[in-house]
């Protein structure tokens, strides 16, 4: 017990965590293992890992597999830019073609902050090289959140999260995005989506379309509340872009490689983006690595400018050998297991047994698409007013009593953190989805909450 005491007194004396004020009370979970489903922390307490570490260990924990991929790869050549070339760097742009069912170039990073913004720079400096040097704002929506760095904070839509590190980059515009669960009266789904799709080129013609560069969107908004558009929404928007020449940058950060039951969530809405960014799923989290995937044609106009203008941007540790070999694996493995199926039938399982939850007098909607759930906590279901923000740490701390990890959206300051995530790794067993509506019901139907 004393060594594990030293573990969180160190902890608590060294490490500045992501997202959490510092602790006086308690500490934080210390994990030491993680097989499956599941993880275990220095005390042997094991929890399944209902958000696969951060929306990103798809294919499961403990893969062997993955571990000689990366590690066989380490030993014949751990590193060499891609200035030059490296197989694994080319077996993936390959592999990654094919499963966007696509023509795109592949440009590596390292997290989805930098392929967003490598999209913003790719999306800039296209316009410029095409006479359009004023065509540079990004437009993106309300409640998304795009990355940590300076211009992917700007294009979040989250408040709570920028005000302290303003003023940030110029020319980010936000518009409301579909929630379909808080409709104006009068409308149905469609027709609210496609009112919402309406604002979006409102937008874009209030700024004059020849100073709008691009829109970045999620398909589903995912940390920002599981918000699931209508389908006529996401082709009306795609619609739009191509009207006013404006670029379409879809962010699969999150929504790829599985996770809503296809491999990419674009996928579901008859598109066909012109950058797609993805990291997290890429590796199921297992080494760091991104990526910025561009449609040909435009790749091809930045062949035919000039010699100093070509893409000026290098990133010493995208694409990493290891990391890329890495990924290949898990992409064979995601499609040897159907894992994108499996997170299709999964989740409406799990749905299913959730729709219990609706007789609790808090939840006002469950959703899911794939393996992404919401469940979205109201006051009173006919105000549909959001729950506090204590409310929601409540049910997520009940579910850890339970042995579940969940999670929860962070915007406190919107009045949205309301939003229960789950979203398990793809190749969680049949008993591990049981587990995940069981605590959820003991927690809801069986717990003191509020
Ligand atoms: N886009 C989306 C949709 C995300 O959810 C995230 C991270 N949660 C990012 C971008 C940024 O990714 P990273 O933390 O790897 O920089």
């Amino acid at each position: 017990m004393k060594q594990k005491k030293s573990w969180y007194e160190k902890d608590k004396a060294y490490v500045w965590h992501h997202m959490k004020p510092y602790q006086k009370d308690g500490h934080a979970m210390v994990v030491k293992e993680a097989q499956g489903a599941w993880i275990t922390d220095i005390e042997d307490n094991k929890y399944l890992d209902a958000m696969s570490g951060l929306w990103c260990v798809n294919a499961g924990y403990g893969r062997k597999e993955l571990v000689e991929a990366a590690s066989q790869q380490l030993a014949a050549m751990p590193f060499y830019p891609l200035t030059n070339s490296h197989t694994p760097a080319i077996e993936l742009a390959e592999k990654l073609r094919e499963w966007l069912a696509g023509s795109y170039r592949i440009v590596y990073a390292n997290s989805g902050s930098e392929a967003n913004e490598t999209a913003f720079k790719i999306a800039r400096q296209f316009h410029r090289q095409h006479g359009n040097p004023h065509k540079y704002k990004i437009i993106s929506r309300y409640r998304s959140y795009h990355g940590s760095t300076l211009a992917t904070l700007a294009a979040t839509g989250q408040a709570q999260r920028k005000y302290l590190y303003e003023p940030l980059p110029e020319g980010f515009i936000h518009v409301r995005a579909p929630d379909s669960y808080r409709k104006p009266e009068g409308f149905d789904d469609k027709a609210w989506n496609l009112a919402c799709a309406q604002v979006m080129e409102d937008a874009i013609l209030f700024e004059r379309p020849e100073t709008v560069a691009a829109v970045i969107m999620e398909p589903i908004i995912t940390g920002g509340g599981i918000l699931i558009p209508h389908e006529s929404y996401v082709k009306q928007v795609e619609k739009v872009c191509r009207k006013h020449d404006v670029l379409l940058i879809i962010d699969e950060v999150i929504c790829g490689f599985g996770r809503t039951g296809k491999k990419f969530g674009f996928l579901h809405y008859g598109i066909k983006p012109d950058i797609v960014t993805m990291a997290k799923g890429i590796t199921s989290g297992y080494l760091p690595l991104a990526a910025t995937a561009v449609r040909e044609e435009l790749y091809e106009s930045f062949q035919q400018t000039g010699e100093n203008d070509h893409f000026r941007h290098v990133n010493t540790f995208g694409g990493n050998p290891a990391a890329c070999k890495l990924a290949v694996r898990n992409l064979e493995l995601m499609e040897q297991e159907n894992l994108c199926q499996r997170a299709e039938e999964k989740g409406a399982a799990i749905k299913k047994a959730l729709m219990k939850l609706f007789d609790h007098p808090h939840v006002g909607d469950v959703r899911q698409k794939g393996l992404l759930i919401g469940i979205e906590l109201v006051k009173d279901k006919d105000t549909k007013e959001p729950v506090d923000d204590s409310y929601s740490t409540e049910v997520v701390q009940a579910c850890k009593k339970h042995g579940l990890i969940a999670g929860k959206n962070a915007d406190t300051v919107s009045g949205y953190s309301n939003i229960i995530n789950i979203a398990p790794p793809l190749s969680l067993t049949d008993d591990d989805a049981a587990f995940i509506s069981t605590v959820m019901k003991n927690v809801f139907f069986t717990e003191k909450l509020g």
